[in-house]
């Protein structure tokens, strides 16, 4: 469906004409359409339901990033974002990365994990012995506090123990299936507490799910070929170098990691935001996973194979997105999402949303060890200033081109600006 869309000049058209682009190539349903068109946002009543002492809703841009070929499919990203310039350069990366044969993910597991941590033992040993041998009935116990998930197919994995500090931490690995799980993860918890503090002669100090989901990690691969980087050979070469030690800044100094990990995030969030799901969970697992080795990390890392002509980027992180499940099916905005990414199931969705990281942070390395990221910045920056002055569509552009020639780029100029194109028509 999606692969017969040509997207050039998309980014150029009116929120309208996208809309006919999208029409006329079949990118979504006739439904999901409609929705777009009427501007379906999520009714008040539904909001109330949703979160308490509601006052109102907040509506944030809704955007497409097209043309993503992920495991040899092509997929158009939507993606929610305030930011200028995080769509621009998510597309222009997947454009470069399709090119060079597009993305691969794995996932390598897709279980949640919960934890109950037990304080107060006299015999270590004893406890964990008489816990170990219930590993059985404890995950059965768990299992009958959800039947809904185990008839599903899912329910729970395993049992396992750690001694940290003074507490016994039983962690147990739950299949969610296609929701992310904290509220079944937290039922299973609870309903398994009461009798491993039988079990262990202590008592339980929470139960509760991790949103360090190690036990479902995904990995996106891509590569991208020397000539996209420059048509000069030798800059191109220069500019894959700095790539690889802008990677390697990241792995060596948390004050590089975290804003490369920003840039990283300013995808994830963005899809993860348009299909409804938890952005504090997923942040909270990929920021732990970060730190996984002590220090904070960058979640990516990119080499340049001089061989191959090519650099080679990576990103692993935990992806416990969900297709069903929380506030999902009652927001219409976050339905057309779905439409458009063609319904995928969770796993599919998970190597999206990391391939949207990866090339997220394709565009910024790029960006930052090239021309900077200012440059492409600023336009944006004048963009919105332009519109906060309260310029109309048709005068944002020569707004735009004033302000970037102007001393200082603040609103105070942009105002000025618009005054004066405003008195010269008058
Ligand atoms: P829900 O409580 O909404 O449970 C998932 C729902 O999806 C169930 O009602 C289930 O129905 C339904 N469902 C339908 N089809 C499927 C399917 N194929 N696979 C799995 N479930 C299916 O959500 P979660 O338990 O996933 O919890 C997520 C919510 O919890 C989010 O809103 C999150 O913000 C919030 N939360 C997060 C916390 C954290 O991250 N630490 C803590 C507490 C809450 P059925 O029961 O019939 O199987």
């Amino acid at each position: 469906m999606a692969d017969m869309v040509s997207w050039t000049g998309f980014a150029k058209k009116s929120p309208h004409e996208r809309w006919q682009i999208l029409e006329d190539n079949q990118a979504l349903s006739q439904a999901g359409l409609d929705k777009l068109k009427r501007q379906e946002l999520l009714p008040l009543e539904t909001a109330n339901q949703m979160a308490e002492n509601l006052i109102g809703r907040l509506a944030l841009p809704l955007s497409l990033a097209p043309d993503f070929l992920v495991n040899g499919q092509t997929y158009n990203l939507p993606m929610v974002t305030e930011e200028p310039s995080v769509v621009a350069a998510a597309s222009y990366a997947a454009k470069l990365i399709k090119r060079s044969g597009g993305f691969k993910t794995e996932v390598h597991q897709r279980q949640m994990l919960g934890q109950v941590a037990l304080i107060g033992l006299s015999n270590w040993q004893a406890a964990k012995k008489a816990i170990l041998a219930h590993k059985d009935d404890l995950t059965q116990l768990a299992n009958q506090a959800h039947p809904s998930i185990v008839k599903r197919g899912g329910g729970a994995r395993d049992l396992t123990l750690a001694e940290k500090g003074d507490f016994l931490i039983v962690y147990l690995s739950v299949d969610t299936q296609e929701a992310m799980g904290a509220n079944m993860v937290n039922t299973m918890m609870e309903a398994i507490a009461p009798k491993l503090e039988e079990l262990s002669g202590g008592q339980s100090l929470m139960a509760i799910l991790s949103n360090y989901a190690t036990d479902s990690l995904v990995t996106a691969k891509c590569t991208v070929d020397l000539r996209f980087l420059s048509r000069n050979k030798e800059e191109a070469e220069n500019l894959a170098k700095k790539l690889e030690q802008a990677s390697q800044l990241a792995q060596v100094d948390p004050y590089r990691a975290s804003t490369h990990n920003k840039g990283i995030f300013n995808g994830i969030d963005a899809l993860v935001l348009a299909t409804g799901n938890d952005w504090r969970a997923i942040e909270a697992g990929g920021h732990a996973y970060a730190a996984t080795s002590g220090s904070y990390r960058g979640l990516s890392q990119w080499t340049y194979d001089k061989e191959a002509g090519q650099v080679k980027g990576s990103l692993t992180l935990p992806m416990p997105i969900a297709t069903k499940g929380g506030s999902i099916g009652l927001n219409p905005s976050v339905q057309v999402a779905f439409d458009l990414l063609g319904h995928p199931d969770a796993k599919t969705l998970a190597g999206l949303i990391v391939s949207l990281g990866l090339a997220q942070n394709f565009a910024a390395l790029k960006a930052l060890v090239g021309k900077g990221i200012q440059a492409g910045h600023m336009k944006l920056q004048a963009k919105s200033l332009a519109l906060l002055a309260g310029a109309s569509e048709k005068e944002v552009p020569k707004i735009v081109q004033e302000l970037l020639s102007a001393q200082h780029l603040n609103l105070e100029t942009a105002k000025k600006i618009l005054a004066d194109l405003r008195a010269k028509r008058d």
